[in-house]
């Protein structure tokens, strides 16, 4: 696109704005004509701004980024970590030990408040540092025009006064005066809630114009659906449309994905319910006579053992490490949520070309009226002669070269744009047409671009007196808006029993596995006629995309974890079965294709589930078969990457863009972006969705276990009457010593190996279902259960108030250690499974057990903890105790995986 000349637009596209005059005031961009608002800017269109001139700007606007609110400061966080009811409890517990003239217990639980509380701050940081750095690798690019030259930037460095080149599927990336525009539509949706996209022009409007109706203006957040722009940019960052609602936006969603959510209303609930039972342990131990400080720092000690503070914590750092496990395989998650969606995919909707196929075409054959050219049997340079020697391959190739949208340099060369047309255009150098040339003789002057509804792209080209018109499109589309065929080099009438044979030609590519595309043309006296009416049928191109390498076993671990994969193709479905054959896809499964797609999704779940390819598919359609399955009650991950995928891929449960072909619009649309484009990206993120769940659902329960057993244990001794086998800083010691690391290590694991063999999860299910619960029990009674027969041996063997106290506090601990051993799935096998694998386990267990070990050893903390050091016999009872749970629990679940092989 050219830039706009230097003397003020013609009078009809700029009406005198209204507000002129009236006010001394500049007008808004809105309401200026173009040249006043690039002179406001002091640029010119056609080289831009000058680089001392950005630094300046750039200073001065800062970055062209939307949110004020920078991602969450280290203050804020850190207020976070002790503005919670925990907090005040403990401080509440440290008042007590204050006033109980216990300077020492005082000054520990303040430690203690300040350990966790750095804790969390670290980590909490670490996790959304990562996050906002993956944000990052998905932002956007901008083609600008500077010192002359156009060069793709990051959006976020654009000034205002920067002139920037749009086309069709491109986000706009900051407020943008239109200078010129061809054909341009506008998604407003985002901005306007409008859903009907909008045409844009350069022509001003009046200035008090609403939002939605500044049809010379583009705004961040909206994206080109059709046509191309060029403008200049007048407003970024925060003083854009979009930035001065962002805040808005924010504050109503915080970005908390609904795992995080539900983990925080779970925290709350326990927080209710250890007051509760805190609370009726005090009463029944200032019932039974109990020193009344030390049952009251008992309860509250008690309820802070109960309530995991670090969950939130650890959930995130789950999710943060997924997100850059998932990276690191090319797919980079947009939405936190998709996180923990991802794993309970039922079914894939996948396209074909570059998802299945590698996208790496290359014209096969050519066929006419009258004969046929197979490029696969000559090899290149026999071809190469034959096609420069065959008039009709010639024309044929010059078509599809002039009705093109991408870039090549030269034969060797990759190109650049859809690859399809890329080897359209490697195949016309190699018969001689090349582009530009073409295009110096045959001036382009309309394009109307490929739309996936009608299925066919034109351009029209001055030539001599009247215009050619290049068409091409697939098959059937253009078979049925031709008119005339050209045989024996004359035209001739296009009757139905020609088409029908056209028609089964093109079948035969089909069935080859080629892509099929058919060219044709006509002259035109006007350059505005209907370009797809009247058209001279010339000729089918058969092109070869071959399938993935990696496909087929990515399609095979699919079945194998109870995912439906389902092809849902613009392409015919002799094409798409042929590609479906060489990956092992829809094997036993029916095609659907055109008007047969409608009537399956108006049939319901038995009709779709029939079905295993959608051909000849709509972007209508598209979001109609998403919902059919939604409705159905699977959920459904579907990849896109057009325009006319976006509101199918907002719909979907899992929206996958492509990063490689796929437009800014479906991008933004999309959960997740796979960067290589790949289906077997897919399959990598679900298994880490798979993972991440299991995670959190692992270091949750035993999390839970291990604080529910401190509960009971405590419980059972006022219950009974007995000394205390916990003290109160004993439990705080615990927590932050078991809670942390064995919790941190459960949630980096890798996850079970057989992740992906078994049925996706119930999307209901929540984190805690009956299962987890009756596992939280069991765990916590036994661990109990070990810690008072621990007691009990303390007093057979007569031992101090402090031995024994020691005795109890290291049985729990050390129980609680082992116990993440537990924590391994019962599939899996006793020596060699997903907790034994995880090396961060091992460094967990190594830390948990110095920090145990040396408090007995080490006298200050020995009197803080009131623990002694433990004799033979003690340390006897303690591994004793605290190992008998591993051993029951382990052989239970030996037990349990042996019934359910037999049954
Ligand atoms: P797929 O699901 O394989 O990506 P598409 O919806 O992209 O299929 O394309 C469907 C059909 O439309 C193709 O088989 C081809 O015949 C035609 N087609 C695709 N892209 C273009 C284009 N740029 N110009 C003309 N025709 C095209
Ligand atoms: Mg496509």
């Amino acid at each position: 696109m050219e830039p706009a000349p230097g003397p003020r637009g013609s009078a009809k596209s700029d009406p005198e704005p209204v507000a002129r005059g009236r006010s001394v005031v500049p007008p808004a961009p809105h309401a200026a004509p173009f040249v006043d608002v690039l002179q406001d800017l002091q640029v010119s269109p056609g080289s831009g701004l000058a680089e001392e001139e950005i630094m300046e700007r750039r200073h001065h606007h800062g970055a062209n980024i939307a949110h004020m609110r920078p991602p969450a400061s280290a203050w804020r966080l850190l207020w976070h970590q002790f503005n919670s009811p925990i907090v005040y409890l403990l401080g509440a517990a440290a008042a007590l030990a204050l006033y109980a003239g216990q300077m020492e217990e005082a000054i520990a639980v303040l430690a203690v408040l300040a350990i966790n509380g750095a804790i969390g701050f670290a980590t909490e940081l670490r996790a959304i540092r990562s996050i906002a750095a993956l944000r990052r690798l998905g932002t956007h690019s901008a083609r600008v025009k500077r010192d002359g030259l156009v060069r793709l930037l990051p959006a976020q460095d654009l000034v205002p006064g920067d002139i920037v080149i749009l086309e069709a599927g491109d986000a706009v990336p900051a407020d943008i005066r239109i200078i010129e525009a061809a054909n341009l539509r506008v998604d407003e949706s985002l901005l306007t809630g409008e859903s009907i996209t909008v045409e844009k022009t350069p022509a001003p409007v009046p200035g008090e114009t609403r939002l939605g109706d500044r049809t010379c203006m583009l705004h961040k957040g909206t994206a080109l659906t059709q046509g191309g722009a060029l403008g200049v940019v007048v407003a970024t960052g925060a003083r854009t449309e979009i930035g001065r609602i962002a805040r808005l936006i924010e504050e109503a969603d915080p970005g908390h994905s609904p795992l995080e959510r539900k983990l925080a209303r779970l925290s709350r609930q326990l927080v209710v319910a250890t007051f509760v039972i805190a609370g009726v342990i005090a009463l029944l131990g200032v019932l039974g006579g109990r020193d009344t400080v030390l049952i009251l720092e008992a309860a509250i000690a008690l309820a802070v053992a109960a309530i995991p503070e670090g969950l939130p914590i650890v959930a995130t750092l789950a999710l943060a490490r997924g997100m850059w496990r998932m990276a690191r395989q090319n797919a980079l998650v947009e939405r936190l949520s998709a996180v923990e969606t991802l794993g309970a995919t039922t079914v894939i909707l996948t396209d074909k070309t570059g998802t299945l196929t590698e996208n790496r075409m290359t014209v096969r054959r050519l066929h006419f009226a009258d004969g046929e050219v197979d490029l696969a049997e000559q090899g290149p340079d026999p071809a190469l002669a034959r096609l420069i020697e065959d008039p009709q391959a010639v024309s044929l190739l010059r078509i599809a070269v002039l009705c093109n949208g991408a870039d090549l340099a030269g034969v060797d060369e990759t190109g650049s744009g859809d690859p399809m047309e890329v080897a359209l255009l490697r195949a016309g150098l190699l018969a001689g047409q090349e582009r530009d040339r073409l295009l110096a003789t045959h001036r382009l002057v309309r394009t109307e671009p490929f739309d996936p509804r009608s299925r066919m792209m034109a351009t029209v080209h001055e030539s001599g007196d009247g215009f050619l018109v290049a068409a091409k499109g697939a098959p059937e589309a253009i078979v049925s808006a031709a008119s005339r065929v050209v045989l024996d080099h004359r035209e001739t009438d296009l009757d139905d029993a020609l088409r029908a044979e056209w028609l089964a030609q093109a079948e035969t590519f089909g069935h080859h596995g080629l892509r099929v595309l058919a060219c044709a043309m006509k002259m035109e006296t006007r350059s505005t006629n209907d370009p797809f009416d009247d058209l001279v049928l010339v000729g089918l191109i058969g092109l070869e995309d071959p399938a993935r390498a990696d496909v087929p076993g990515a399609i095979a671990d699919c079945l194998a974890a109870g995912i439906r994969v389902v092809m849902v193709t613009g392409d015919h479905a002799t094409t798409a079965r042929s590609i479906a054959h060489a990956v092992g896809l829809a094997q036993g499964l029916e095609a659907a294709e055109g008007d047969a797609v409608e009537t399956v999704i108006e049939d319901g779940p038995a009709a779709l589930s029939r079905i295993g390819i959608f051909a000849r598919v709509s972007p209508e359609e598209k979001l109609a078969l998403v919902k059919a399955y939604q409705a159905a009650g699977e959920i459904v991950a579907m990849t896109g990457d057009g325009v006319n995928d976006a509101p199918a891929l907002r719909q979907a449960d899992i929206g996958v863009a492509m990063g490689l072909r796929g437009t800014d619009v479906a991008r933004e649309a999309a959960a997740m972006v796979l960067l290589d484009d790949a289906f077997p990206t897919i399959v990598k993120a679900i298994r880490e969705g798979r993972v991440i769940f299991g995670n959190i659902r692992r270091f949750v329960v035993y999390l839970l276990s291990c604080n529910l057993s401190e509960v009971l244990v405590v419980a059972a001794a006022v219950l009974f009457g007995l000394p205390l086998p916990l003290l109160p800083l004993q439990i705080l010691y615990l927590n932050l010593v078991t809670d942390i690391f064995p919790a941190f290590a459960l949630a980096m694991g890798e996850g079970e190996h057989g992740v992906l063999r078994r049925p996706p999860r119930k999307p209901a299910e929540s984190i805690l279902g009956a299962d987890q619960w009756g596992r939280i029990v069991l765990f916590a009674t036994t661990l109990t259960a070990a810690t008072l027969a621990a007691v009990v041996a303390a007093h057979w063997y007569a031992l101090s108030e402090t031995q024994a106290v020691t005795v109890s506090f290291l049985t729990l601990a050390f129980a609680q250690v082992w116990h993440v051993f537990n924590m391994r799935s019962v599939r899996a096998g006793l020596f060699v499974n997903e907790i034994t694998g995880n090396v961060w386990i091992w460094i967990a267990l190594a830390l948990c057990g110095v920090l145990l070990v040396l408090p007995p050893y080490f006298a200050p903390l020995a009197g803080l903890l009131g623990v002694a050091p433990p004799d033979r016999t003690m340390w006897t009872i303690v591994l004793a105790c605290s190992l008998a749970p591993l051993v029951i629990l382990q052989a239970g679940m030996l037990l349990r995986r042996a019934l359910v092989t037999a049954a």
